[in-house]
C-alpha cells in the first residue's frame, strides 16, 4: 500500500479533469471519492493534509474505529458510505456518514426514516440498483428502480438524491453507465455513483458524478474477508 497517497490524489484529479474535458463536462461537476477501506489512519491523515477531503468506506464497524477522530480535527470532512448496510447499522451509520450510496430495500429504508428522524440528520441517499442482475450483489433490479426511489421519497420522507452502480468486473461497464445514466434521468435524479479505479474516466464521460477510487490512490489493498 503506498505510504503517500498525494500522489495517486494528484494523478486521478487529472484523469478527471482530462474525462471532463474529452466530454465537455465542468471538472468540478465529478466528486473524487477516495474508497479508503483497509487505509490506516496515518495513511488518511496525509490524504487530508494534501488538501483531500472526500472518503468512502465500506463498513460502518472500521469507520468508526478511524474517522471520529479525525473528523474532529478535519470538520470540512466529508464521509460517504459506499459498501452494503445493515438495517441495526442504520443509526450509526445516519450519525456519521454525510452520505449513504447503499440504499437498496424496503426494511433499510424505514429503519434510515427512523434514525434521522432521532438523530435528526437527514445524510444524502443513493439508491444502489443491481445493473448486472447478479444474485450476489446488492441493489435494486434496473426495472425496479423507478418505483423504489418514488417509495423512499413518499413514503419514507428520504432524501434520495442519486443512483450508484457497481457494473459486474468480468463485463465491459459502459452498457452498465449508460443504464443507470438513464435511469437517474428518469427519475429527475441529478447524482450518479459510478466508476472505480479501472474504470473512472469511462464513468466520467457517462455522465458520473461520484466516483469512487482506492487502489488507484492508495494502492493495492490486502485482501478482505466478506463483507
Ligand atoms: C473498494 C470499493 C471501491 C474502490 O475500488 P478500487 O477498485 O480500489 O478503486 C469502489 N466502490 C466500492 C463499493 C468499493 O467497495
Amino acid at each position: 500500500m503506498s505510504r503517500h497517497p498525494s500522489d495517486g490524489l494528484a494523478r486521478v484529479t487529472e484523469a478527471i479533469a482530462n474525462a471532463c474535458a474529452r466530454s465537455g463536462r465542468d471538472p468540478g461537476s465529478v466528486e473524487l471519492v477516495a474508497a479508503s477501506k483497509t487505509v490506516p489512519v496515518e495513511v488518511l491523515t496525509e490524504a487530508i493534509m494534501a488538501g483531500h477531503r472526500v472518503f468512502g468506506e465500506n463498513r460502518v464497524q472500521e469507520a468508526n474505529g478511524k474517522w471520529p477522530e479525525l473528523r474532529a480535527a478535519h470538520p470540512d470532512v466529508e464521509l460517504h458510505l459506499i459498501g452494503p448496510l445493515q438495517s441495526n447499522k442504520a443509526g450509526q451509520a445516519v450519525e456519521l456518514f454525510d452520505v449513504i450510496h447503499s440504499v437498496d430495500r424496503v426494511s433499510l429504508c424505514a429503519a434510515l426514516a427512523r434514525q434521522c428522524e432521532l438523530k435528526s440528520r437527514w445524510p444524502e441517499l443513493f439508491v444502489q440498483v443491481n445493473t448486472g442482475m447478479e444474485a450476489q450483489k446488492a441493489g435494486v433490479a434496473p426495472e425496479d428502480a423507478d418505483a423504489f426511489v418514488k417509495s423512499c421519497r413518499q413514503d419514507f420522507g428520504l432524501n434520495v438524491t442519486g443512483l450508484m452502480c457497481i457494473p459486474p468486473p468480468d463485463r465491459p461497464p459502459a452498457p452498465h453507465f449508460e443504464l443507470l445514466a438513464g435511469l437517474a434521468e428518469r427519475s429527475g435524479l441529478s447524482s450518479m455513483s459510478m466508476g472505480m479505479s479501472g474504470d473512472y474516466e469511462l464513468a466520467v464521460e457517462y455522465g458520473a458524478t461520484h466516483v469512487r477510487v482506492g487502489s488507484a490512490i492508495f494502492g493495492a489493498r490486502p485482501p478482505m474477508g466478506p463483507a
